[in-house]
């Protein structure tokens, strides 16, 4: 194993890989990927892997809108194929969330995404099989999509290598080792690397491995589940969609599948992260079924193909925590997607490496910054508290 390298990112998931993949893409030397697990083991391999830019501040939603842009051009921008389907985006609307979303569609159009608002007809033309019960319209993207949350990691990984980006997997990181105020390694189950450094993308485990640096996280982790179901043939393409009223989004899964979980407004079901059951329990999956059958009676007729359990690591107001921590030199944060950070991974990671290698990021991530919290600033939302950020 690497005994130097000029960067240390912990954690192969998304934010890990992305901001592995630019630090080694804008030249900043060796880079060492930390896995200990493999990559994309734990939340973004099992992702819905939603990319949508439906979001009520204008920070979330240029970074959505980045990374729609470097989907759709995935080999270039990511380094190689993610699997990107643009298939558009819906958001359902009921009388009560009417006027947020309409919000959300005033907060688009201000970062000139495309997107518009729709009746409940042209719901049905989207997807003629639909239940309209309490539908009053929608909010539609077209442009957006879902992408292979496995191949977008590894094609992260791969696309770098060649620029100095040497991923480890199987590799846990016991703690960051300091010098004073600054950086000086990581110590791993297999010895110390030796950095100035490094970043914390260990996702669920980013409060355990701040700790080891004296860092307290504010953080809390919710069961998350989907479930996949194998459509009735010559059932026909509909677009992703989110319902706010039966609470369950889905989308396509390949040609023959459809993919469905809970939507907002969520619970927060804890769990332990070391210890949790990764298959669909019966409650959930009659939750998931219950609202999805109400919206989409055909779906019925479909077989029961697939389920898990996985997790969001969710932060105070639901936005990741990504920047440096001012009283310790050469540490950066990267972690909390809270059920946004497939999506927000590559444009956070591109972001975050300017950042760190002293360029002016084309988006300012600053508002991100870990103290944002001690500093009264956190993100709100239209939609108020929860996971709909
Ligand atoms: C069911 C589900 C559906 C979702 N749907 C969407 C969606 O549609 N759109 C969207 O944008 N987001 C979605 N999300 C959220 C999104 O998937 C997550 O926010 C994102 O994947 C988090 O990425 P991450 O890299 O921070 O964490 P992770 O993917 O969990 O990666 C962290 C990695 O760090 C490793 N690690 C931890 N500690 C150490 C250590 N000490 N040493 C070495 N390695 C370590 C772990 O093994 C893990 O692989 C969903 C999440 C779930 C669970």
């Amino acid at each position: 194993m690497l005994q130097k390298a000029d960067a240390v990112v912990v954690g192969g998931g998304i934010m890990g890989a992305s901001v592995a993949h630019f630090l080694a893409r804008k030249g900043i030397g060796k880079v060492a990927l930390l896995e200990k697990r493999t990559l994309a083991a734990v939340s973004t391999g099992h992702s819905a892997a939603v990319v949508r830019t439906f979001y009520s501040n204008p920070l979330t939603i240029k970074l959505a809108k980045r990374a729609l842009e470097m989907f759709g051009n995935d080999r270039d921008a990511l380094g190689g194929d993610c699997g990107f389907r643009s298939i558009g985006y819906l958001c359902l609307l009921g009388a009560h969330t009417r006027e947020a979303g309409r919000e959300v569609l005033r907060c688009l159009r201000a970062q000139h995404v495309d997107a518009k608002e729709i009746s409940p007809d042209e719901v049905r033309g989207l997807l003629p099989q639909i239940s309209l019960d309490s539908v009053v319209g929608g909010i539609y993207e077209p442009q957006s999509g879902y992408a292979d949350p496995v191949k977008t990691t590894r094609s992260l990984v791969e696309g770098a290598k060649a620029r100095g980006l040497d991923a480890c997997e199987g590799v846990g990181v016991v703690g960051i080792r300091l010098e004073g105020n600054r950086v000086a390694g990581v110590e791993t189950e297999q010895g110390v690397i030796e950095t100035r450094l490094v970043v914390n993308a260990a996702g669920p485990w980013g409060r355990h491995l701040g700790l080891s640096a004296g860092l307290n996280y504010s953080i809390r982790w919710s069961r998350e589940c989907d479930m996949v179901l194998r459509l009735p043939s010559g059932f026909g393409t509909f677009p992703l969609i989110s319902d706010t009223n039966f609470r369950v989004y889905f989308r396509p899964e390949g040609d023959h599948e459809v993919l469905i979980g809970l939507g907002w407004p969520k619970e927060i079901e804890p769990l332990d992260i070391d210890a949790y059951d990764p298959r669909l329990d019966a409650a959930t999956r009659e939750r998931i079924e219950r609202g999805a059958f109400q919206r989409v009676p055909a779906f019925r007729e479909a077989d029961y193909v697939r389920g898990w359990t996985s997790l969001y690591t969710i932060t105070d107001d639901w936005h990741p925590v990504v920047g440096p921590e001012p009283e310790l030199e050469g540490y950066y944060a990267c972690f909390g997607g809270s059920g946004h950070g497939f999506k927000l991974g590559p444009s956070l990671g591109e972001a975050l490496s300017d950042m760190i290698l002293g360029n002016t990021p084309e988006i300012d991530i600053h508002a991100f910054r870990p103290g944002r919290f001690m500093e009264g600033e956190n993100f709100s939302s239209v939609w108020g508290g929860g996971n709909r950020a």
